[in-house]
C-alpha cells in the first residue's frame, strides 16, 4: 500500500472516482475513436436462458458505442430466422462481423473475458489480425479448415492470452479459421460435453490442441498441426548454413550429440525431416528414461528439444537430398545448402509394415502405427495391435488405459517385451492371441475386419474390428546412408567402429541407424560419445594421422 498517496487509506473520495472515470472514457474514446473499420453485431438471446449474460453483453456493447459509431448491435430473439441460418442454439450468442469473419462468442464479457472482447474490437476495428511474422509463415501452411472452440471463464487470468491467439488467427485466415469462444459457466453443456473444466483448453476439429494459455507462435503451430505444440522453434531463410558439424536427424541421439558438440566449442546444428524426437515422440509412456519414473514420450522429447536449442539451432521439416563429399562436405536439403567439416547420421528407424494386403490402402483409415497420435479415435471401440515386443505392448496398455478394448495378436507364444510390461496386460483386460499371423486388413473405407491365420494349425479366420496397430518394430532408416556410398553392416545398420566412424572419413553415425540396443537412453548415450569423438577427430583428423604413419 502506497502511504504517501492520500487517496489511498479511506480517502477515495467522490472527485477521484469522478476524475477515474473520465480518465478511463478518454483511453476508451482513444482505443475505440480512431476505428476504420464498421463491426456489425448480431446477438442472440432467449429471455428463459442466462439473462444475466444477456444483460452484460448489452451493457458492455452499449459502453463501448458510447465512444465509438463504428460498432452497431443487431439483437434478435432464439426464434429467429437467422439463428436457425447461423446454426446458434446457445444462449446469448454473439456474431462478430459474419459477412467476412467467422468468430462468435457463447456467453458474455464478464470478468476477465472483458480484456478479451476489447481485443476482439480493437483487431476487427483496425481490420489487422496483429500477428507476428513467424504466426503468419505458421498459418500459411494451414490448408484445411479448422473449427476452433476455446474454453474460457470469467475468473480465468490467463484465458485473454490464449483468446487473443485465437481472435488472430481466426481474422488472418478467415477463408480457413472459425472461432467459438465459449464461456463454461453460461455452458455448461458444451464444457461437460468437451471435458472442459480446467480452462483455457481449446479444440480444433474437436481435437484438443492446447490446455493453458500458450506463447503465440506455439498456438498457431499447435492448431497447424492439429496437436498441442510445447517447443516453437524460429524458421531460418539463410541459403547457406556454415558449420563444423552438420547433425542429420533429431532424435534423442541427434539431439544429444548437439549439446555435446556446442558445449565443445563445435558449430552445429540438427536437420531432422519428419518429427523431432523420432519414435519416442510416439511411444505413450516412457517409464525407464533415469530421472522420470513415467513421462510421455512427447513432453521428454519437448523438454530435450528446449535443452538442445539452448545450444544448438535445429531445422525441422527439412529433408537431406544429397550429401557430397568435398571437404568440406556440402549437405543440400530441400531448403538450403549446409557445409561441414563433420557429418554425423543419427538418422534412427522407421516402422516396419506387416506388408498384408489392405494395409496400406488403409493405413490413416484405421491401420495405424502409432497409438498415442490415433488412439483416442478408438474409444470404446475393438482393434488389434501386431507384435509382441516393447512397443506392441506400450501401445496395447496405453490404448487398453484410454478406453480401447484391446487384443494383441502376436505370431510366437512368448513376448520378448519386458516382464513389467507383460505382468500389466490382465490387469487392464487386454486379450492376446499367439502363435498368430495377421493375413489380410479388410475394408471399404475404413477397416472392417482381419483375417488371422494360426501358425501351428494353419486355421484362419476373420475377426471383426475398427482398428489394427501394427507395432512389429522398426527399420533403420539408411537410404541416405546408402546414397552416400557408406558400408552397411549384415543386418542392414551404418557399419560403425568403436567410436562411431563410419566408413567414410568425417562422416559418423549413432543411435538407433547404427544398431545396438535401441533405447532412449543408449541414443543419447550413442550421440554423446559420437560428438566427443569428432570433437577429437577434428582437433586430431585420425584419416591425416593414419596417412602420415603410412
Ligand atoms: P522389437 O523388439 O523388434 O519387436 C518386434 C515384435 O514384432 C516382435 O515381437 C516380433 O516378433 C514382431 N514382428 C516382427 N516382424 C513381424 C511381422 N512381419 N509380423 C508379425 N510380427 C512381427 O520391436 P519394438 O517392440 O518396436 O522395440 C524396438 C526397440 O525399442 C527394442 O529394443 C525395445 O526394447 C525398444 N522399446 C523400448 C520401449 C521402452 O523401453 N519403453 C518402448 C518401445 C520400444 P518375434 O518376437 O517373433 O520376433
Amino acid at each position: 500500500m502506497n502511504r504517501q498517496n492520500p487517496n489511498y487509506d479511506g480517502e477515495y473520495g467522490q472527485q477521484t472516482a469522478q476524475e477515474d472515470m473520465k480518465g478511463v472514457q478518454r483511453k476508451l474514446t482513444e482505443l475505440f475513436g480512431n476505428m476504420d473499420h464498421d463491426i456489425p453485431l448480431l446477438l442472440f438471446t432467449d429471455q428463459t436462458i442466462n439473462s444475466q449474460y444477456n444483460d452484460a453483453m448489452r451493457a458492455f456493447i452499449r459502453a463501448i458505442r458510447e465512444v465509438s459509431d463504428r460498432v452497431s448491435l443487431r439483437e434478435y430473439d432464439h426464434n429467429h430466422e437467422l439463428a436457425q441460418q447461423y446454426n446458434i442454439n446457445h444462449f446469448p450468442t454473439l456474431l462478430f462481423d459474419p459477412d467476412h469473419i467467422s468468430i462468435r462468442w457463447l456467453g458474455a464479457p464478464v470478468g476477465e473475458e472483458g480484456r478479451t472482447f476489447v481485443e476482439a474490437l480493437i483487431l476487427l476495428g483496425y481490420g489487422k489480425s496483429g500477428i507476428s511474422n513467424p504466426s503468419r509463415n505458421i498459418l500459411e501452411k494451414i490448408t484445411t479448415p479448422r473449427t476452433v472452440k476455446l474454453f474460457v471463464s470469467p475468473t480465468c487470468p490467463y484465458c485473454p492470452q490464449q483468446a487473443a491467439n485465437a481472435l488472430k488467427a481466426a481474422i488472418a485466415r478467415p477463408e480457413l479459421i472459425s472461432l467459438e469462444i465459449i464461456d463454461i459457466q453460461a455452458n455448461p453443456d458444451l464444457a461437460e460435453q468437451y471435458n472442459a473444466f480446467s480452462v483455457p483448453v481449446c479444440y480444433a476439429n474437436d481435437v484438443m490442441i492446447a490446455k493453458g494459455a500458450q506463447q503465440e507462435e506455439l498456438f498457431m503451430a499447435s492448431l497447424e498441426k492439429l496437436e498441442q505444440q510445447n517447443v516453437f522453434i524460429p524458421e531460418s531463410d539463410a541459403e547457406q548454413v556454415d558449420t563444423d558439424l552438420t547433425i542429420i536427424g533429431g532424435g534423442p541421439s541427434g539431439l544429444t550429440a548437439g549439446i555435446y558438440a556446442a558445449r565443445s566449442g563445435l558449430k552445429a546444428v540438427i536437420i531432422e525431416r519428419g518429427a523431432l524426437g523420432g519414435q519416442v515422440a510416439l511411444t505413450p509412456v516412457v517409464e525407464n528414461y533415469p530421472g522420470f519414473a513415467q513421462i510421455g514420450g512427447k513432453p521428454l522429447v519437448d523438454i530435450m528439444v528446449s535443452h538442445a536449442l539452448e545450444y544448438v539451432p535445429i531445422f525441422p521439416d527439412e529433408e537431406v537430398m544429397e550429401i557430397k563429399k568435398n571437404q568440406p562436405f556440402e549437405i543440400l536439403t530441400n531448403r538450403r545448402r549446409y557445409t561441414a567439416r563433420a557429418i554425423l547420421l543419427a538418422t534412427g528407424a522407421s516402422y516396419r509394415h506387416l506388408g498384408v494386403p489392405g494395409e496400406e490402402r488403409l493405413s490413416g483409415n484405421g491401420v495405424s502405427y502409432c497409438s498415442t497420435c490415433d488412439g483416442a479415435l478408438f474409444k470404446g471401440k475393438e482393434v488389434i495391435v501386431v507384435g509382441g515386443g516393447d512397443s506392441a505392448l506400450t501401445d496395447a496398455l496405453y490404448l487398453a488405459n484410454n478406453d480401447v478394448r484391446v487384443t494383441i495378436v502376436h505370431r510366437r507364444n512368448t513376448f520378448r517385451a519386458q516382464d513389467h510390461l507383460v505382468s500389466q496386460l490382465q490387469k487392464f483386460n487386454v486379450q492376446v492371441i499367439f502363435d498368430t499371423e495377421v493375413q489380410e486388413i479388410r475394408g471399404d473405407k475404413r477397416v472392417k475386419e482381419v483375417i488371422l491365420r494360426n501358425n501351428i494349425t494353419g486355421e484362419e479366420r476373420t475377426i471383426s474390428v475398427d482398428g489394427v496397430f501394427v507395432a512389429i518394430g522398426y527399420e533403420p532408416a539408411v537410404e541416405l546412408a546408402h546414397r552416400t556410398g557408406l558400408a552397411l553392416d549384415e543386418d542392414g545398420f551404418i557399419k560403425v567402429d568403436d567410436h562411431h566412424r563410419t566408413s567414410i572419413p568425417g562422416i559418423y553415425a549413432a543411435g538407433d541407424v547404427e544398431g545396438g540396443y535401441k533405447q532412449i537412453v543408449t541414443a543419447a548415450g550413442q550421440g554423446s560419445g559420437a560428438a566427443i569423438t569428432i570433437f577429437e577427430d577434428l582437433v586430431n583428423p585420425y584419416w591425416i594421422t593414419k596417412e602420415k604413419k603410412a
